[in-house]
Parts: C-alpha cells; structure tokens; sequence
C-alpha cells in the first residue's frame, strides 16, 4: 500500500484507452466497474473533444459480482461491434476487473467477432498509463503490421518515415506534429503514416512502407518503434526536436538517413528563441536556478534548453518515468545534481524546497507546489490540465515550439520580476499594498485581505499569523527551529526579492544556529550575508 493524494498517471487503461481515442476505427472494450467512465471527461473536458471516446465499459455493479459477469462482458463486446462496426476491438480489464479474473481476450476470441480482436494485458498493480499506452500501441502494431513483406521502394521515390508517438490526451501533440511535419516536408522527406493519432488500423498495416521511424514521444513508440526494426530493419530517429539545438540535430539526423542536404532546411529565420536569449533583456535570465520534473522527454528536452540555450542553472532534474530514469540520471549527473526519480509528489516537493530554484519547469503538480512555495513556474509537461490544451497553436517541437517555450517560461519570472518591484515600491503612492497585482486580484479577494499587494502577502506567511501571536519584538522562525528574529531584522529580511528571501533565511538561520546566535538581529543578517558571500 502506499499512501497517495496525488497521481501523475493513471492506471495502464487509461494509457491503453489514450490509444484507442487517438485512433479511427478502434474500439475499446473494457471490463471496468461502475464508475469507470470518468476517464472519458479527460478527453471531452480536458482534451475537449467534441466526441466520446470510443470505448464501452460493461460498468458491473456490486450486485452484478454474484452473477456471471463474464456474460456481460460478451455482451458488451458483441453490442460494440454490432453498434460501431469498427476495423479492430481491443479488449481488457481495469484495475477491479483484473481482480475478478474474466479474461476478456479470452472471452472476446471464443465469441468468433467478425473483426480482429487484440487483447490487452495490462497490469494495473504494477505499471501505469504511459506503460499501458507503450503496450497498447505496440500490440496494435504488431498485429496490423506483422507478418507482412517490407514493399519494394520504387526507383527514384523520395524518402519516407512514420511518425510515432503523438496520442490523445498527450502534452502539445496535436501542435507537435504540424510543425514536425513542417520539419520533414521542408526536407522534402515523405511521410508514410503518423499514429497513433489519426492512423486507422489499416494505416498500421502500411507501416512497413517507410524508410525509418521518427519518434517523438519515446514514452509511447519506443516499444513499437524498436519492434519495428527488428522486423523491417526500420532505422529510429531517435533525437526528440524540442529546442533549437535538438530541432537542428533532429534535421541533421532525419537528412542523414534520408541522403538528403539539410543547409537548406537548417537556414531558417523561424527561430526566434536564439535572438531572443542573446538580446540584452534576456541577461537577467543568465544562471537562473530552474528545478525540472516531468515525463522524461519533456524534462530531458527542458534541462537541455535551459543550460544550452536559455543560460540557466538546472538546480533539480526527476522524472516520474521509471522506464526511463537512467537517462534522467545520465543528465542529471551531467547537470551536477542529484537525480529525482519518484512518482511521489512530496518528494518533488522536498527537492524543490531543498534546491531552492527560482524557476519551476513542471506538470500541473508542481504548478501547484510552486504557488504555495511562491515561486515562479511553467508547465512543460503532462499531466496537465485543460489550460495546457490550448485553442491558440502553442507546439513544444521545432522552431515554433522553442518560440512557444522561450515565451512561456520567461514570462512567470518577469511576473516575478514585477512583483518584486510592486514589493519594493509598496510605499510608493501607486505601487502601495492595498495595490494587489491584477493577475492575482481573485486570491486577494479570497483571502480578504482587502487587496492587498502580492509580495506584501508573501510576507504574510505562517510566520507572521505565529508573529502576532508573540512578543512585539522577536517571533520564531517558521519551521520551527530555536533561533528568533528581531521584528527589525524580520524587516530587513523583507527587503531582499521573494524569490530568494527563501534562501537567505535558511541561510541566516544556519549561521545563527553555527555561531550560537539565539536571537537574530539586523547585524546577524548582516553577518550571514558576509559569512555566505566569501
Ligand atoms: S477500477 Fe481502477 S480506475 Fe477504476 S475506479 Fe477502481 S481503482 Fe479506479
């Protein structure tokens, strides 16, 4: 057992039932109790899809158990095909389902469907989503692709390549693949099928066609894409274009095993991050420290932007894919930071605190732990929610999504930036504290605080409600430890930016404790500050 609040995925189904939606002419059927068919408000809530997802739940109840639910499942699988007439079923259990051991692959072949029939085994106890998407896919693969003859290129055909990997419900995908087709078609390379978003069985079947396979989320064609070598001696294009330097290396790769010229491709004035990074505005962002967690593609792809090309400092690096952590290691070794390789939210948070970044490139998670930490955050990769499913074009990949990404990242530190200066303006006339920033006015309101200004209310942390409970001139510090802060020192302290006031009291309060200092004034401020800048 462990205890959770929060999950980064869902159980392997929903991964197996990501497929199934990003595809045309599949149909899910899944053993699953009542109650299951939440997962479909991801696609038509958050994903806002104008369709279901096409997948029917035998949604078995309590009284059904005594029963012979097995029989349902039949029913529901002919009621399926009957109703939907789709090219291929895939069928399985949930995680209660699994428990009640009905075999569903089993059940579904003895019912002699008059379509093909893929059964899924998807260990709900030991894998999650992303693993339950991997399997489902290539399953799916290997079973519209397999068994057939790579065909004969003809003379003089362009080269051609699959695109892997983009689903439903996946970070950006759907803005991802127009510009990874910009990419490839600027190149002049042909692309052959792109699945599993928008790929019928039948395109499956028409895999072997391409020269290579490029893949774009590891996470969800690696197992497909490495089947597929073995089988057609398809080469990968393994470089996931999301950045400027892994864009070009991306063009590199694909124009090397298509024998083609990238020059052209590579002189591109599509690129505006680059520019943008160099200009003056951006020094201030020079050696930013930025704690990174993610899918490891988008956190890969992340830490190497923010070093490479946006000249921050990774401070944290983790992932919550298993599968992948001995590259997240591999990078987070090459970063000079302890790798985080944990499903377990807390965790994340602990890092966080213990790096103390200035930036927080994260999922939906860590958006919410950076708001309570107060620190400025973007989201770079799943699980997200329905704000990360834009209507306007907002791609990770090639040269537009580094645009995207230089865009959505700067900005919450130029938040910051401003409310930095609104904290030290606040007896400005204007800039006062009853003036909260706009973006924020809801919480002020909430918090009826009349208004009050953002860093100002920063300062208004657990620390101060403890402050106005003791003595006018010294209050605790907020976690608690022996050392005690003069209400002039606790001033002084609020002087220093938000974004790193963090640091410094850690920092003064360490001092104090080494050099056995019990009450910390302004002179202990002081010192620490001398003490730690040597
Ligand atoms: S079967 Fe699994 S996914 Fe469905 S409600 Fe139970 S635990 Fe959740």
């Amino acid at each position: 057992m462990q205890l959770t609040v929060w999950t980064y995925e869902g159980p392997p189904h929903v991964g197996a039932l990501r497929i199934a939606a990003s595809m045309k002419g599949v149909h899910y059927v899944l053993h699953a109790p009542q109650g299951d068919t939440y997962a479909d408000l991801l696609f038509t809530m958050i994903e806002r899809r104008r369709t279901r997802p096409p997948v029917t739940y035998t949604t078995f109840q309590a009284r059904d158990l005594g029963k012979d639910t097995a029989e349902l499942f039949k029913e529901a699988c002919r009621e399926a095909v009957e109703r939907f007439k789709p090219q291929a079923i895939l069928v399985g259990a949930s995680c209660t389902a699994e428990l009640i051991q009905d075999d569903p692959g089993g059940l579904a072949k003895a019912l002699g469907l008059d379509v093909p029939v893929v059964p899924l085994e998807l260990p709900s106890y030991q894998r999650k989503e992303n693993w339950g998407a991997a399997e489902t896919f290539y399953r799916l693969v290997r079973g519209f692709a397999g068994g057939r003859e790579k065909p004969e290129k003809e003379e003089g055909a362009p080269a051609s390549c699959n695109i892997l990997g983009p689903t439903a419900l996946g970070f950006r995908n759907r803005d991802d693949i127009v510009e990874v087709k910009k990419l490839l078609t600027s190149l002049g390379v042909d692309i052959n099928v792109v699945a599993p978003l928008d790929a019928s069985p039948l395109d499956l079947t028409r895999l072997p066609a391409a020269d290579f396979n490029v893949v774009l989320y590891p996470e969800i064609a690696e197992t497909a894409a490495t089947w597929l070598k073995r089988e057609f001696g398809q080469p990968i294009v393994r470089t996931v274009p999301i950045g400027v330097t892994a864009t070009r290396e991306f063009i590199r790769e694909v124009a090397e095993l298509a024998g083609i010229d990238p020059t052209e491709a590579l002189d591109t004035d599509a690129d505006r991050l680059s520019w943008y990074a160099r200009s003056v505005d951006s020094n201030y962002l020079t050696g930013k420290r930025v704690f990174i967690y993610g899918d490891a593609t988008h956190a890969l792809a992340a830490a190497r932007i923010a070093e490479e090309e946006l000249g921050f400092k990774v401070c944290g690096l983790g992932t919550y894919s298993f599968n992948f952590a001995r590259d997240i290691t591999a990078a987070a070794r090459h970063y000079g930071v302890e790798p985080v390789i944990s499903d377990d939210h807390l965790d994340v948070e602990e890092a966080i605190v213990e790096a103390h970044p200035e930036l927080v490139l994260g999922t939906q998670m860590e958006r919410n732990t950076a708001k309570r930490l107060r620190i400025p955050c973007a989201v770079i990769s799943a699980p997200v929610h329905v704000q990360d499913f834009p209507a306007r074009y907002a791609p990770q990949m090639g040269f537009e999504g580094a645009n995207v990404i230089f865009d959505s990242w700067v900005h919450p530190l130029m938040m910051g930036l401003e409310e930095h200066l609104l904290g030290m303006f606040r007896e400005d006339f204007e800039f006062h504290d009853d003036t909260g920033a706009s973006h924020l006015a809801a919480v002020n309101a909430a918090h009826g605080s009349g208004g009050q200004g953002v860093a100002a209310r920063a300062e208004q942390s657990a620390f101060e409600a403890a402050a106005a409970e003791q003595t006018p001139d010294t209050i605790d510090s907020p976690d608690g430890t022996a050392a005690r802060w003069t209400t002039e020192a606790e001033k002084e302290l609020k002087k220093i930016p938000f974004f790193v006031r963090g640091k410094a009291r850690r920092n003064t309060e360490r001092f104090a404790d080494e050099t056995g200092v019990n009450v910390i004034t302004i002179e202990t401020l002081y010192d620490a500050k001398a003490h730690f800048a040597r």
